[in-house]
């Protein structure tokens, strides 16, 4: 049976590096990018992409709701 794994799309300009979600995903998938947006945050992404569990935690958390999850199957 195809399993279901969880990916993250974070709106770069939109987000304004608060790290919120980074904290309230329970997989630590999320992290803060070194490199920075338009507007000069350090944007969310996926650095742990395979522990993502599709819970939208981190798009329920996101201030600005700049965070859509989207569900794909894995075999
Ligand atoms: S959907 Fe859940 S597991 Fe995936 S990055 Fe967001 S909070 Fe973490
Ligand atoms: S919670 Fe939203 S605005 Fe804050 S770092 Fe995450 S994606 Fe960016």
């Amino acid at each position: 049976m195809a399993k279901i794994r969880g990916a993250v799309v974070v709106d770069i300009e939109g987000c304004k590096g608060c790290g919120v979600c980074t904290v309230a995903c329970p997989a630590k998938v999320l992290a803060l990018a070194k490199e920075v947006n338009g507007k000069g945050y350090n944007y969310a992404y996926m650095q742990n992409p395979e522990a993502c569990i599709g819970c939208e935690s981190c798009a329920i958390v996101c201030p600005d709701g700049v965070i859509t999850v989207y569900k794909v199957k894995v075999d």
